[in-house]
C-alpha cells in the first residue's frame, strides 16, 4: 500500500450547529478516521474551521460577531475550546495533535514559508497530527487568507500533499445549483475547471466563510500544483478512508500533469503585490517567450516597493500579465525605466542586475489559468 500525505479540511458547517455548539459525534468520527489512517502509516494534517462558531457558543452570543475585535476575541475563545476537544479525542486513540495557527504573512516571506514547512515536516516525522487554522485573533483584512478552503490548498501545497480532501455540507460539485434545481447532477470527476463549472458553483453552498466558489479556487491552486483534490460530504461515515483508497467519493479534481515548480508556486499563490509595473509591447512579447524584464521595456511604475518585493506586471491596456520579485526599489525603477543598460551604467554607480525582474523570479499569469 502506498503511504500518503493527506490534508483534510473541515468546514464550520461540519463542526458546529447553527448556534455554534460543537457537533461532537462528527468531530469524534473525523478524529477516529484520521487516527486510523495515521495508524496505517499515512500522514494527516487537519485544517479546521469553527473557532468563531465555538467561541460564540461559549460566550453565549446568539448572533455572529460583526466588528474585527469582536470576531478576534470570539475566535480566541473558540480556538482554545476546539483544541481542547481535538486533543482529548486524539488522546483517546493514543495520538498527539498540535495547533498550528497561520496568517497569510507567515507564508509570504520566503524564510518564514520555509520555517513553516520545517515545522510541519518535524511534526509529521513524529507522527503528530497538525491541526491548522487561520490565526483569526491577529489576522486583519490585509493579512487574511480569507477562508479556510484557500488556507487548506496553500497548506497542501506547502507540505507537498498527495491529496486534499475538503469536507463540506454538500456532496460535491453539481452541474447546476442543487438547492434551486432538482435535476442538478453531481459531477464525479473534473478534469478542467471551466467557466461553466465556476458559474454552476456560484451560490451552491452558503455556509461558513467559503461557499463552493472558494472551494473551486482551492481546486485551481491544487490542480496547478499537481495535487489531487476532493470535495465531499463530511457527514458521510467512512468517506476519508474511501477517498484515500482511491474510491469514487464526491467530486474529484484531476491534477495537471505539468505543473509549476515549487518556487513559482510560492510566487503565484503566497505573495501579495506591493506595486505595479507597466511594460511596452516589446517587453510583453519578451516575457511571453520566457525572457526576463529589462528596464528599457518598463513605461510606468507605481507603488512603494523595495528590493525583493513582489510586483504585478501589466501591459499598456492595464491587463495583468505576470507577478515577479524586483531587483530594484520603486525609486530606482522610476530612475532607470525606459533606459538601455549602457545609459544606466553611466547614471548609476551601483547597477548590479541587468534585469528589473529575472525570469526565475517571474511567473506568467497565463500559466495559472483563469487569472
Ligand atoms: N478561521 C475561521 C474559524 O475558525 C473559519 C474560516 C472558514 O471557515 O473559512 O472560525
Amino acid at each position: 500500500m502506498e503511504l500518503k500525505r493527506i490534508v483534510v479540511k473541515v468546514g464550520t458547517s461540519s463542526l458546529t450547529y447553527e448556534d455554534g455548539r460543537l457537533k461532537l459525534e462528527q468531530i469524534e468520527r473525523l478524529v477516529r478516521e484520521t487516527s486510523d489512517l495515521v495508524n496505517e502509516g499515512h500522514q494527516v494534517i487537519v485544517v479546521t474551521s469553527g473557532a468563531i462558531g465555538a467561541g460564540m457558543s461559549r460566550l453565549g452570543l446568539t448572533t455572529p460577531p460583526k466588528n474585527i475585535p469582536e470576531k478576534q476575541a470570539t475566535a480566541a475563545v473558540g480556538q482554545g475550546l476546539l483544541m481542547q476537544v481535538y486533543s482529548r479525542l486524539f488522546a483517546e486513540y493514543c495520538h498527539i495533535c498540535a495547533q498550528v495557527l497561520l496568517t497569510a504573512e507567515d507564508l509570504e516571506l520566503r524564510q518564514r514559508y520555509l520555517n513553516c514547512r520545517n515545522t510541519f515536516e518535524t511534526l509529521l516525522s513524529k507522527n503528530v497530527i497538525p491541526i491548522v487554522n487561520e490565526n483569526d485573533s491577529v489576522s486583519i483584512d490585509e493579512i487574511k487568507f480569507g477562508d479556510n478552503d484557500m488556507l487548506s490548498s496553500l497548506v497542501a501545497n506547502l507540505v507537498g500533499a498527495d491529496l486534499l480532501i475538503i469536507l463540506s455540507d454538500i456532496d460535491g460539485v453539481y452541474d447546476k445549483n442543487p438547492k434551486l434545481d432538482p435535476d442538478a447532477k453531481l459531477i464525479p470527476v473534473i478534469e478542467e475547471i471551466t467557466n461553466e463549472i465556476v458559474n454552476a458553483a456560484e451560490g451552491a453552498s452558503g455556509l461558513g466563510t467559503g461557499g463552493m466558489v472558494t472551494k473551486i479556487n482551492a481546486a485551481r491552486i491544487c490542480t496547478l500544483s499537481g495535487i489531487p483534490m476532493i470535495i465531499a460530504n463530511g457527514s458521510v461515515p467512512g468517506l476519508i478512508r474511501k477517498a484515500v483508497n482511491g474510491e469514487s467519493v464526491g467530486t474529484f479534481f484531476v491534477p495537471q500533469k505539468s505543473f509549476l515548480p515549487s518556487r513559482k508556486r510560492w510566487l503565484a499563490f503566497y505573495n501579495h503585490p506591493h506595486g505595479q509595473l507597466v511594460i511596452d509591447q516589446g517587453a510583453e512579447i519578451a516575457l511571453q517567450s520566457g525572457k526576463s524584464l529589462l528596464p528599457v521595456g518598463v513605461t510606468k511604475c507605481t507603488g512603494n516597493f523595495n528590493v525583493g518585493d513582489l510586483v504585478t506586471v501589466c501591459n499598456q491596456d492595464g491587463k495583468a500579465l505576470a507577478k515577479g520579485l524586483v531587483n530594484y526599489s520603486a525609486v530606482e525603477v522610476n530612475f532607470i525605466k525606459g533606459k538601455i543598460s549602457s545609459e544606466i551604467s553611466k547614471l548609476l554607480a551601483d547597477y548590479p542586475y541587468e534585469e528589473i525582474i529575472h525570469r526565475d523570479n517571474l511567473v506568467m499569469l497565463s500559466s495559472l489559468g483563469g487569472e
